[in-house]
């Protein structure tokens, strides 16, 4: 029987990233691709201590089928935690997900039709767009300076369905706006109608000072607030939980409610009160910053490494204050897609940039992304060894 696949199927892309890395699982390989959190960072212990709670005291609750808005104590949980950065909302606006990932499909299914606008960065997170693009909406690409996007090219999101936008530490650019830029930002999205969706999932991993407010403090998430805030389990315990939230003005959030029933009923509850467990009485107050000082000492180590390796043929980089990701431009003539191959055959992988821009140009060939915190430090100073030597050998 000839199966007839469905439009959007076609705009389901395989994630350059997911096949970067099945190369990079193969053992040898220094792989500074994958976003992958450091595993040393996953909360083993308390993780044991609190499933064995929850399966002693609330088995059968936590065993059977469970609400679609998430697990009560833990939604009541967000609310407070956004209290304080300053986001004053109420926990019947939270809505627990299966990652923050589905909280994009979700976002994408309730507000996108086929040939509507959506605006995002330059460049963005690629699976926002891989998010985004099978409900057939066209990207508007905002263009950005080394801290974000520039306020005044909002005006060419006038119009979209909503403007995705991801200010802490962005994946992949690393880059973080001050409080100034996202007030202008802020400002111009009002001044034009566009509705912000603000996913967060690196801000609680800064290095020195936390990041600003997030947009959504300014815009508001309330009746007439102007913003979607999207949040996430897995950069601060383990992204295996698959635990994310979705934070939705009160008018929006029943359609996001009943998309989420259909896709999945709800979010494991078992997982959800295992977090709660977990968290409930300050846990990530200790723990968080265990991560932040683990990934400063590895932003340090890389940040060495690029001045020896990279710096003498002709590299720029950020200097990212938090979060997991170096964004690198190579000198022009360079193309980082076609010298993968080559650096993996060097031993080492790295994502290319294009696949993170919604409309690739050739001025974005010679980006890369690289990932500070998977492998330890004496293995970083190794692979951008390699990387120096390939790149060197490539500008010949
Ligand atoms: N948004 C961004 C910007 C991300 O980098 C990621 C994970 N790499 C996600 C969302 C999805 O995270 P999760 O589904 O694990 O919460």
């Amino acid at each position: 029987m000839p199966w007839t696949l469905a439009r959007r199927a076609a705009r389901l892309n395989p994630s350059t990233i997911r096949e970067i890395l099945k190369v990079t699982e193969r053992p040898g390989i220094i792989s500074l691709a994958g976003g992958l959190p450091a595993a040393e960072t996953f909360p083993v212990a308390a993780m044991a201590e609190a499933t064995a709670r929850v399966l002693r005291d609330n088995p059968r609750e936590a065993l059977q089928y469970a609400a679609s808005e998430g697990y009560g104590p833990l939604r009541e949980w967000v609310a407070t935690e956004l209290a304080t950065q300053g986001l004053s909302v109420d926990a019947a606006q939270v809505l627990i997900t299966t990652g923050s990932q589905q909280g994009l499909d979700l976002v994408g299914k309730v507000l996108v039709d086929p040939g509507s606008r959506v605006a995002v960065e330059s460049p963005t997170y690629l699976g926002a767009l891989q998010a985004f693009a099978p409900f057939e909406c066209d990207f508007t690409a905002i263009e950005g300076d080394e801290e974000g996007p520039l306020p005044e090219a909002l005006e060419a999101a006038r119009g979209a369905r909503f403007m995705y936008l991801l200010p802490n530490f962005q994946n992949p650019s690393g880059r973080c706006p001050s409080a100034q830029r996202r007030a202008q930002l802020a400002e111009k999205a009002v001044a034009i109608g566009l509705p912000i969706v603000e996913d967060n999932p690196y801000g609680d991993l800064w290095f020195d000072a936390p990041p600003p407010a997030p947009l959504s403090a300014q815009l508001g998430i309330g009746e007439n607030g102007g913003a979607i805030y999207l949040g996430s389990f897995s950069k601060v315990l383990a992204p295996g939980l698959r635990l994310g939230y979705v934070v939705a003005p009160k008018t929006l959030y029943p359609k996001l409610l009943q998309a989420k029933q259909a896709a999945d009923l709800h979010t494991p509850g078992f997982n959800q009160r295992v977090v709660h467990e977990v968290i409930k009485n300050g846990f990530l107050n200790e723990h968080v910053p265990t991560i932040r000082a683990r990934y400063k000492a590895q932003r340090d180590a890389m940040q060495a490494a690029l001045l020896r390796h990279l710096h003498g043929i002709g590299c720029r980089w950020n200097a990212p204050v938090g979060g997991m990701f170096f964004w690198v431009e190579l000198p022009a003539a360079l193309d980082a897609t076609a010298l993968l191959d080559r650096a993996v055959e060097a031993g080492v992988a790295y994502v290319p940039g294009a696949p993170f821009f919604a409309a690739p140009e050739p001025r974005h060939a010679n980006t890369l992304r690289l990932s500070f915190v998977t492998v330890p430090p004496a293995q970083i100073e190794q692979g951008i060894a390699a990387l120096g030597r390939v790149f060197a050998q490539a500008l010949g």
